[in-house]
């Protein structure tokens, strides 16, 4: 990039993101942020790749993915429980239009969530990419985890499932006004409703970047239980069934990633939950997740995305 870089870092990020944060001392400009922690609070951070040609469509407006690459990345704060402060975001770009655009991008969905732009790196090469890295604040030892998922605790679903694959599909087929599209091209971290969830005492929780049954397939894991899903009761069974017909409302709803739902588990005891999200299985002894059609297991071919599938 030439002499103007810094104008430009300037006037396409710095510009574009007002937020700031009364906790930081020392903000974007210098060659790192400083940021206050109270006695009681941990820092939860977390950081995400989006590649053009990779995580959205190459031909996608590159504003739009660059609110959704943040949006994504905020959206694994939620599934912690805390609430979101700052962001770091290092973006290559083909030239200063494609910056400008993931620029905006970028503020548009900083803005929305009160976080603030805390630093980044900007590089020019022959693609256009972001790596954004958030951080945010929860209270001491009360953060949700993948590991604390218990036998018998219900398995609860707060957001959609398998819209946003299914506009992807209608977007490479041309569709680009198709009505899953809007269901890819903008997504809500669940930020209010994970601290919600963490303050009602929620402790396993997982949001869905790569498909229902792969992302439930962690909780599994590392919780050492098995989980069954019941997919009549999900909250878009009965619209994508009859769109769709059973088998693809099926497969988009437990395999198709990027709707970024909590999924997480609570005791059944545990009061207001129905409120927020839908109640769609249950955990039980034993390893792996079963999923559960008129009460007869079934098989889905396609798992969730995965990068190094076959390579
Ligand atoms: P350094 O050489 O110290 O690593 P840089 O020259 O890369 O710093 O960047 C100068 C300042 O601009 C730093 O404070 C950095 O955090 C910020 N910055 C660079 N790129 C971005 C970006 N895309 N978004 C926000 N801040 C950025
Ligand atoms: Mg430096």
């Amino acid at each position: 990039m030439s002499g103007g870089e810094f104008d430009l870092i300037q006037q396409c990020f710095v510009s574009k993101a007002s937020y700031s944060h009364a906790h930081t001392v020392v903000g974007n400009g210098d060659d790192a942020s400083v940021h206050g922690l109270a006695e009681n609070e941990q820092l939860v951070v977390s950081t995400d790749m989006a590649v053009q040609g990779v995580h959205w469509p190459d031909d996608f407006p590159l504003d739009l993915a660059a609110d959704r690459a943040v949006c994504a990345a905020l959206s694994d704060l939620a599934a912690m429980g805390a609430k979101a402060c700052w962001a770091w975001v290092s973006v290559v770009a083909e030239d200063s239009d494609a910056l400008a655009m993931m620029g905006l991008g970028v503020g548009n969905a900083l803005n929305r969530y009160d976080v603030e732009l805390s630093g980044g790196d900007t590089v020019h090469a022959a693609c256009n990419s972001l790596n954004i890295t958030v951080a945010g604040i929860v209270e001491k030892n009360t953060s949700m985890q993948r590991n604390k998922a218990k036998v018998a605790d219900n398995i609860w679903i707060l957001g959609n499932s398998g819209l946003a694959s299914l506009g992807l599909q209608q977007w490479f087929s041309g569709h680009k006004d198709a009505d899953f599209v809007e269901s890819f091209s903008h997504i809500e971290p669940k930020l209010k409703q994970g601290n919600l969830l963490r303050e009602m005492g929620v402790r396993c929780c997982i949001d869905v970047s790569d498909g229902v049954l792969q992302d439930a397939g962690h909780i599994s894991k590392a919780s050492q239980i098995a989980m069954q899903l019941d997919v009549e009761k999900f909250p878009d069974w009965q619209r994508l069934s009859e769109k769709l017909g059973d088998e693809k409302a099926m497969q988009a709803m437990l395999s198709g990633g990027e709707d970024y739902a909590l999924l997480f588990t609570a005791p059944a005891n545990m009061k207001g939950l129905d409120k927020l999200a839908t109640c769609m299985g249950v955990c039980v002894p034993g390893s792996d997740v079963q999923a559960y059609y008129q009460g007869e297991m079934i098989h889905v071919v396609k798992s969730g995305y995965d990068h190094f599938a076959s390579k």
